[in-house]
């Protein structure tokens, strides 16, 4: 694997083509390796990129003691066959564009507010900068890869945005960076959350969804959860639910220990058993 450390040398590199590519923070798991293994599967090259994007941590949030380990991580992509991994310049971030984003105020834009516009923006550039013709996401981070599959159809940008599924721990629990600052007990308990949405699921077939999410959120706090939010929205463009949608997203964000956990699940809704009372 080459590691890159200039962006004038990844924007003048020949890949061939076709070519993906895959953004992360680092502190790599394999919830980031399937990315970068779908990359090798269906593309002649692959790129990966480790950044750990200030744009996108509010004030309070973990950016200063964020995870970073990047000799480990460097192992686990060359483990993996990834072709390129790009470690952008430490000023990567500054003087940019800004750039509003779309569904950015619902869900995890409510919590945090300026955080899709900072992905966005660095999204933005390693696109403008590297060109690829597919960048891949996980779908854990399921509001992100839709904001930036909006931008990029808005923008008219040649770059396919492919969605991945979430891959989770033993425990259910959807694999994350910040899974490493709990405990491997408290991770096992973790696993409550994706019990949660598949009940939730479940039950979205047969009864009236209005009616799921006050009794889940009180299991929840009663387990020791702080809820920033559970909600079900249209997986389309996170709209409130009518009787029109078809494919519904539950969508949770949580804290454990002062750990902020997101999940969600989405639900194909069958004609007979759309029950939104709205709509
Ligand atoms: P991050 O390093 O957290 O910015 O994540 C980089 C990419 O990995 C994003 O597209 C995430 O959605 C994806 N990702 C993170 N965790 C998982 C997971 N458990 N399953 C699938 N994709 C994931």
């Amino acid at each position: 694997m080459k590691v890159i450390r200039s962006s004038k040398e990844i924007k003048t590199n020949k890949f061939s083509k076709p070519f993906a590519f895959v953004p992360t923070m680092g502190n790599l798991h394999q919830g980031h390796l399937s990315l970068v293994e779908y990359a090798k599967e269906n593309y002649s090259e692959s790129i990966a990129s480790i950044f750990i994007n200030p744009l996108q941590f509010g004030k309070n949030e973990d950016l200063s003691n964020y995870p970073k380990t990047l000799s480990e991580d460097i192992r686990l992509l060359e483990n993996s066959g990834c072709d390129y991994l790009f470690i952008p310049e430490a000023n990567f971030a500054e003087n940019l564009e800004e750039i509003k984003p779309r569904f950015a105020d619902v869900l995890c834009g409510v919590s945090r507010p300026k955080h899709f516009q900072g992905v966005l923006m660095i999204i933005d550039k390693f696109l403008r900068l590297i060109k690829p013709d597919a960048c891949l996401f996980g779908l854990k981070d399921y509001q992100q890869q839709l904001i930036i599959k909006d931008y990029v159809k808005q923008k008219q940008i040649k770059t396919d945005i492919i969605s991945l599924p979430i891959i989770r721990e033993k425990s259910g629990l959807a694999m994350s960076s910040r899974n490493n600052y709990l405990s491997e007990e408290d991770r096992k308990y973790c696993g409550k959350i994706f019990s949660c949405l598949q009940d939730l699921a479940k039950s979205s077939e047969t009864s009236p969804i209005d009616s799921l999410k006050i009794p889940t959120i009180d299991y929840l706090i009663r387990a020791g959860f702080k809820i920033d939010y559970l909600e079900f929205v249209d997986a389309n463009d996170l709209s409130p639910i009518t009787k029109k949608t078809k494919k519904l997203l539950i969508a949770v964000a949580v804290k454990y220990k002062k750990v902020r956990l997101i999940d969600n699940i989405v639900v194909s809704l069958k004609k007979s058993h759309l029950n939104a009372s709205s709509g």
